[in-house]
């Protein structure tokens, strides 16, 4: 395929995305979680070239973005009340909910399950684009299988060019990973199945019960145990560096760090541990947010920095923390230390 065509958020650019989408090409759109490679959800041979430009599993079911209650009622059924609040509350925004599907939802879009993941997204041009096809977007992350979110047009021009038609530049992504992914258990018992931005002290708000289910902080390689979330079951989100990751405070961390120093080494640290740092380090935050923002584009960093062994402080393991916290598990191939 051609070198991928970069548009701009401008009013005829968004017009040319939306037609190449309306004739079933994929192009890589910004939201505000991280960049998304989006197709009409209702189109099953431009869903099939998503899950081929990112050598997606065919079992790793994508999310459908919309704009509106109407366009999530047209492909869901059974909706509890509690999803009507929770929309009122986090839509549009960083939560997608798990819901029965009707028919006109293509199988290949939920891999064969009878639920499909929708979210409402905020980013503007997400919004006018979906607007412009009438269509849900089904949109996974615009990275390829297994890699790094991407939260920047060069991110997804790195891992898409060749691979894609087009993508629009939307900026860096605000919030800088993934949605979070809530199933119901109940009426009004959620479970995230995959921690974000939005956490279970924000939603506890809105639903009697909130589990966070057990595989978001296991350790434990999941291949061995059933996942209900099919995407959190692979090794994810890894740079070409070996990742660990190391739990406990600073001073352990550099006890632990002292005794693998070599030259591909480097340790992903926060900002406030950088003064009088003794060995070679990039850092990624101060607070849990930061963290979330730039998680990707660090372990994306160290690729381009040669390193071949990245020592991560591990993140706090609550709020926006364990969202960092479960992306970094998988990036380090469940290689965690507690120190
Ligand atoms: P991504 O497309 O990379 O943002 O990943 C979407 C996440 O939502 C993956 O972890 C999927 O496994 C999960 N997901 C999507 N649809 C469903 C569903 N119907 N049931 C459970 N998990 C889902
Ligand atoms: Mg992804």
């Amino acid at each position: 395929m051609k070198d991928i065509i970069c548009l701009t958020d401008r009013d005829s650019d968004l017009e040319k995305a939306a037609s190449l989408l309306k004739s079933g090409k994929v192009v890589a759109l910004p939201t505000e979680t991280v960049y998304g490679l989006a197709a009409d959800a209702t189109n099953c041979e431009a869903v099939a070239s998503v899950f081929a430009a990112k050598g997606r599993p065919a079992d790793n079911p994508l999310i459908i973005h919309v704009t509106s209650l109407s366009m999530m009622e047209k492909y869901t059924e059974d909706i509890p009340r509690a999803a009507y609040r929770l929309a009122e509350a986090f839509w549009p925004g960083p939560l997608t909910m798990i819901l029965p599907k009707k028919n006109n939802v293509p199988e290949i879009v939920t891999g064969g399950l009878d639920t499909v993941a929708v979210r409402m997204p905020s980013h503007p041009v997400m919004r006018k684009i979906i607007d412009l096809v009438g269509k849900p977007l089904a949109a996974p992350s615009a990275n390829l299988s297994g890699s790094p979110s991407p939260t920047t047009l060069a991110h997804v021009r790195k891992d898409m060019n060749g691979r894609i038609e087009a993508v629009v530049d939307g900026g860096e992504c605000t919030v800088g990973v993934e949605s979070t992914v809530i199933c119901f258990d109940g009426y009004d018992s959620i479970r995230i199945l995959r921690p974000g931005f939005i956490t279970a002290e924000d939603l506890r708000k809105y639903v009697d019960e909130v589990i966070i289910d057990e595989n978001i902080l296991s350790d434990v390689v999941p291949e061995v145990k059933e996942v209900r979330s099919p995407g959190m079951k692979y090794k994810h989100y890894s740079p070409a560096a070996r990742v660990v990751l190391v739990c406990g405070d600073l001073d352990h961390f550099i006890k632990y760090a002292a005794t693998r120093k070599d030259e591909g080494m480097c340790c992903l640290i926060y900002d406030q541990d950088a003064e009088g740092f003794p060995f070679k380090y990039m850092t990624y935050g101060s607070d849990s947010e930061e963290q979330a923002k730039q998680i990707f584009s660090k372990l994306r960093e160290a690729d381009e920095k040669g390193v071949k062994n990245l020592y991560v402080r591990a993140p706090q393991k609550d709020g926006v923390g364990l969202a960092v916290y479960n992306r970094l598990i998988r990036a380090a191939g469940y290689e965690v230390v507690e120190t």
